[in-house]
């Protein structure tokens, strides 16, 4: 590919799947708030840029990966943001997990200067960003698409085409909520299994392979058991993306008991200083009310 990427955001997300793109033989130049995962990228071959304008006045393409909506609002509309900066003929991508509103409010500024964007959020975690199989839900015009694919192809496998600007992230933000409800079952079973004196390990073999069994149990046991706390994808960042699918549902009439339910059980959890930690370590609290800690015995 010819065309020289930008990506902004040199996160536990960014920085894996910048080096991916570095690893297909993209040419890639990128920018981060802090500087150390920077250097490492271009002690890889990717070029600096010292500032998000200064990237996206060199690249035909710009990849951003953030954390919360303002973050992005404010890196692509603000004082010397992507939007003012862009190169004539440059795609502009946010593969954040944000609501569907900021991104139509970006795309509008960019049409306004002629410039396609599009809503490109992932799933897979860490370890799907360093394998480069993240799935990834795309909203925005089909030719905006079309030429993103095979930047897309080198960070992901599963690659949709959802619909209009904003479609990826609903999309993403439904993921998210029935994730987050499915890691409630996980912690109320796993320490309802431990306070009646079975063997936490056993039961996680047992109901994943049963009726119970769930991709959220597969990533929480191992980790649980094993008292692995350490963030990959933080509760904070959990509970932005709960309390914005919340917020779509209360804007489209529609009843989420179970998603409001989980948004304030993870609200619990930050109050108790863990927002930082993995989003595994919403088990802490109900262990604490228990009495007990989910531990594997190796
Ligand atoms: P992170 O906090 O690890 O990384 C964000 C990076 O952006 C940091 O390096 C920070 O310095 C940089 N940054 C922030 N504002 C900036 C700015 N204005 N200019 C330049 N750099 C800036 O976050 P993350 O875990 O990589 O998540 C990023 C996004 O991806 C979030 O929206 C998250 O919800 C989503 N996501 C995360 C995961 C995960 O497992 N961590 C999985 C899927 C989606």
């Amino acid at each position: 590919m010819s065309e020289r990427v930008g990506f902004i955001g040199l996160g536990q997300m960014g920085l894996p799947m910048s080096r991916n793109l570095l690893k297909a033989g993209v040419p890639l130049t990128v920018f981060n708030r802090s500087r150390g995962k920077v250097d490492q990228l271009v002690s890889e071959g990717a070029a600096l840029a010292g500032s998000a304008a200064e990237l996206a006045a060199a690249c035909d393409v710009v990849l951003t990966c953030l954390p919360m909506p303002r973050d992005v609002e404010e890196l692509f509309l603000g004082t010397n943001g992507v939007v003012a900066a862009a190169k004539a003929g440059a795609l502009l991508c946010d593969m954040s997990t944000v609501d569907a509103d900021t991104h139509r409010r970006i795309a509008a500024a960019a049409a306004e200067r002629g410039l396609a964007y599009l809503d490109a959020p992932v799933s897979g975690g860490v370890s799907g960003a360093c394998d480069a199989t993240l799935a990834i839900m795309v909203g925005g015009s089909a030719a905006g698409f079309d030429r993103a694919k095979p930047v897309f192809a080198a960070m992901g496998k599963n690659i949709y085409h959802v619909g209009p600007v904003g479609a990826g992230a609903t999309v993403k933000l439904i993921n998210q909520m029935m994730g987050a409800i499915c890691n409630l079952s996980v912690v109320e079973g796993l320490v309802l299994g431990t306070k009646a004196g079975i063997d936490p390990a056993l039961l996680a073999e047992i109901v994943t392979n049963s009726s119970g069994g769930s991709r959220a149990l597969g990533g929480a046991a191992s980790n649980v058991l094993a008292r692995n706390f350490e963030p990959g994808f933080t509760l904070d960042l959990l509970q932005k993306d709960v309390s914005l699918a919340v917020a779509m549902a209360r804007g489209l009439g529609v009843r989420t008991l179970a998603g409001a339910l989980a948004e304030q059980i993870i609200m619990e959890a930050r109050g108790r200083g863990l927002g930082g930690r993995s989003t595994h370590a919403l088990i802490q609290p109900l262990e604490q009310a228990a009495g007990v800690e989910v531990r594997g015995k190796g």
